[in-house]
């Protein structure tokens, strides 16, 4: 986008119960919005990083649009020329410039539904008619557990470590995936940088926490793809195109914005498959969610953005 102003929010947005992962639990996160106007019209985007993923922290983020002071090419100048380190920054800047096709996607991708193993969740959403259910697992997961969701419905499973086991239990949970046909894959079994992922091999091994953008990524198996976090979209895509087999499109709790950006974008992948965005109705009512949850994942068209923009305080 050249020429042009921006501005930005804050938000803070509250899990009604703590969302636990295998690395603990999170209680609230924090967004910023962002909106730029340009020659070529307005845009919105999400500045949403992750707890465990190496991206800029919020307060990074903030400082960088500060120093640009609401000038469009000073903040777009800056992040191209840290990108590697802004990759938050980046993916936001890409949502803003693509705007006038994001806001239109009213298309539909089908979701995985995020499942805890203790309560009732994985009955429900398998009553909701989901296909697919990722079940986040930690160091202490016993595999009864999953087989108990395998009697349950007769759909795939993803699991999800979260970084959290050691390379015993890796290893374990691997052979376990590689033996079980319902389950697609396991994803972050090690943390980030482990050695033992070139003994654990490659198959039905995706990785999460260690993909953050494609630059120097050279795993070559599943990648989860969070768009939020993953940099520059046109990179992204060019990246894409020369990549065989694939790519699980995966969310990072936005909001509207975010949201409606990342599945535009996920849709563009022409071998989308099924993508991890069952992150609805998580948060303290909080007006930021707006579209329709479900085992499919629809973009929302005909919304006033402009209006959602003028609400957030
Ligand atoms: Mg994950």
């Amino acid at each position: 986008m050249k020429g042009g102003f921006f501005d930005f929010k804050r938000v803070r947005r509250r899990f009604r119960s703590p969302l636990v992962t295998g690395v603990g639990s999170i209680d609230a996160v924090d967004r910023v919005l962002l909106r730029c106007q340009s020659e070529t019209g307005v845009g919105y985007g999400e500045i949403a990083p992750w707890p465990g993923f190496p991206s800029e922290t919020i307060d990074q983020a903030i400082e960088v649009m500060r120093s640009a002071q609401g000038n469009l090419s000073h903040l777009s100048s800056t992040v191209q020329a840290s990108r590697a380190a802004l990759p938050c920054l980046a993916a936001a800047l890409s949502s803003c410039e693509h705007w006038s096709a994001i806001a239109a996607y009213d298309g539909e991708l089908p979701c995985a539904g995020l499942v805890a193993l203790s309560g009732d969740d994985a009955p429900a959403k398998i009553a909701a008619g989901f296909q697919t259910l990722k079940i986040k697992i930690s160091a202490t997961t016993q595999e009864p557990s999953i087989r108990e969701i395998f009697s349950l419905f007769a759909g795939q499973v993803r699991l999800d470590a979260n970084g959290s086991l050691n390379l015993t239990t890796a290893r374990s949970w691997a052979d376990f995936a590689r033996s079980e046909n319902r389950v697609e894959f396991l994803e972050q079994p090690l943390p980030i940088g482990h050695p033992g992922y070139a003994s654990l091999g490659q198959d039905k091994i995706a990785l999460d926490e260690s993909f953050l953008t494609p630059a120097g990524n050279d795993w070559p198996g599943l990648v989860v793809v969070k768009p939020l976090l993953a940099g520059d979209w046109t990179e992204l895509r060019a990246w894409r195109e020369q990549r065989p087999g694939p790519v699980v499109y995966s969310s990072c709790f936005e909001t509207v914005i975010g949201r409606q950006a990342a599945l535009w974008l996920a849709s563009l992948d022409e071998n989308v498959g099924t993508i991890g965005f069952d992150t609805l109705g998580r948060f303290e009512h909080d007006a930021r969610d707006r579209h329709a949850g479900g085992p499919m994942a629809r973009g929302l068209a005909d919304f006033d953005w402009d209006a959602f923009w003028r609400e957030i305080s």
